[in-house]
């Protein structure tokens, strides 16, 4: 296998998944901190997103799981359920074909079930702090066998006031494990973390300059609370993106905004933390998908997002902060791409406007709104877009799947269904090896198997006839989405 990842101590089956998700080249931020995750040295990364950070630890992290070990052995901590979400699922198509078992855990989704897939093998959780410490707190997870833990963007867990559960948290784990804190901006509260949970840590600094830069053209209009919706249904005329968020500073400004687009015949969403948590995940993976346009949210999405080709962010708000204006508008423009961040600046996002002119150094000047023949002229293309359904698009994992096929054996724990009896089942059909079984899940009564190397069909077709623990059972595949 040739992908310059190889130049590092990886198993064939993490560059395997490296190659299919297209990770050619290990990024700058990659290239300095998985050797010395692999070292096990506690490391601190300062990077911002789209450096290639996630993987960064992700990679070494997989690499180090012991898969036969069934307890959590990795934590990582994020602020927001969405970044938990994304965090795992980079760490599931990394980690796919050594087979390591990723668990979310995190509010809003049901603790029952998280408990069940803590009660399975499981190599890898990733949570909010909240949710983590309940399952440490009651016995659900077992930080005994944690040896790594990873508290991803940490300036904002601590500005969002985590600051206590992700102390409680940490201090239930042996001093004797890899630390590594991932944050795009380091200060006095963030300094006191490090220098109270790591042991020398290595740091790895990517600045902005040598990632590769976001290729961002940022603009800036005058607008007025009281006409600002109109100025939004203007703007996205004029820019007519492919794919867009809006981003609102309160939950009711982002009701508000969506629901005028909406009214007006746009295909848009809305994402903020009133909403159930089902939800949000589902909103997420349909924008993932392009299943709709125009995403309005607050910052939960602004976060580590990683969505593929937004062409334009707007600030429907004007962020109060510096941070989250980079981070909102570092949502387009990645990967190479072309992208814009406009600005709606009204009497109340004046201040924030000159903070952050002075502190990023911009120095772009507050536009007029666009006149009525400008809007009009671009009018015609923009409802022709409008009435077509965008192209949808793969997700990043759709090539590890290809030659998955995940398969429901209808027995589990009540009839005493264990891995073993599931893995020496499939062996012993011609063809099948250890290496074609993925991930095995047990439930009570009912099992879920990955097979993995194309070979899923003809393992269905076998066990029409072949017993599984003595009997026959019903197996059929699963389809998922
Ligand atoms: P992050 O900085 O973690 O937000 O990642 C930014 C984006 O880069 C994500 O879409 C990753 O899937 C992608 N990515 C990470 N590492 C690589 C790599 N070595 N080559 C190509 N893409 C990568």
């Amino acid at each position: 296998m040739s992908n310059n990842f190889s130049n590092y101590k990886l198993g064939d089956d993490i560059l395997r998944a490296l190659e299919l998700l297209n990770y050619k080249n290990p990024t700058e931020v990659q290239n300095r901190t998985i050797p010395a995750i692999l070292e096990k040295n506690d490391v601190i990364i300062k990077s911002q997103t789209g450096s290639g950070k996630t993987a960064s630890f992700a990679i070494p992290v997989c690499e180090l799981i012991d898969w036969t070990e069934n307890e959590v052995q990795a934590l990582v901590l994020t602020p927001t359920r969405e970044l938990a979400k994304q965090v795992s699922e980079d760490v599931f198509n990394i980690g796919r074909f050594k087979r390591i078992k990723t668990v979310e855990l995190f509010g809003g989704e049901a603790y029952g079930r998280q408990t069940r897939m803590l009660n399975q093998k499981s190599h890898i959780a990733v949570g909010t702090p909240g949710r983590v410490l309940d399952h440490i707190s009651n016995g659900t997870l077992n930080t005994k066998n944690i040896q790594i833990l990873v508290i991803d963007e940490a300036d904002e867990m601590l500005n969002m006031g985590f600051i206590e559960e992700v102390e409680k948290i940490i201090n239930t784990i042996s001093k004797n494990r890899v630390t590594i804190l991932v944050s795009a901006t380091m200060d006095a509260k963030i300094d006191a973390m490090i220098k109270k949970h790591m042991k020398n840590p290595v740091k790895v600094e990517v600045t902005e300059e040598s990632t590769e830069v976001n290729d961002i053209t940022y603009l800036f209009y005058k607008a007025k609370e009281s006409t600002k919706l109109n100025l939004l249904k203007d703007i996205t005329i004029l820019e007519n993106p492919d794919s867009c968020i809006i981003f609102a500073n309160t939950k009711a400004a982002v009701d508000s905004a969506e629901n005028f687009l909406f009214q007006n015949g746009y295909n848009s969403k809305k994402l903020h933390g009133g909403m159930e948590q089902r939800d949000r995940t589902e909103i997420m993976e349909k924008f993932k998908r392009n299943e709709f346009r125009y995403l309005v949210a607050t910052d939960v999405a602004a976060r580590g997002i990683d969505v593929d080709d937004i062409s334009l962010i707007i600030n429907f708000d004007m962020p109060k902060k510096q941070e989250s204006f980079v981070h909102r508008t570092g949502r387009t423009g990645r990967n190479g791409k072309r992208g814009k961040a406009v600005s709606l600046v009204s009497e109340i996002g004046q201040y924030s406007f000159q903070l952050l002119k002075e502190s990023l150094g911009l120095t772009q000047k507050l536009l007029d709104e666009p006149t009525r023949s400008e809007v009009e002229k671009a009018k015609a293309s923009f409802m022709k877009k409008i009435q077509m359904k965008p192209e949808l698009k793969e997700s990043k994992g759709t090539k590890l799947s290809e030659d998955i096929m995940k398969i429901h054996i209808n027995a589990g724990k009540k009839t005493k269904m264990r891995a073993v009896d599931i893995v020496g089942t499939l062996c012993s059909i011609e063809g099948m090896t250890a290496t074609d079984i993925g991930i095995i899940t047990i439930f009570d009564i009912s099992t879920f198997v990955e097979i993995l190397n194309g070979k899923g069909n003809s393992v269905i077709k076998a066990l029409q006839t072949k017993n599984i623990k003595g009997r026959p059972r019903v197996v059929s595949r699963v389809d998922e989405e």
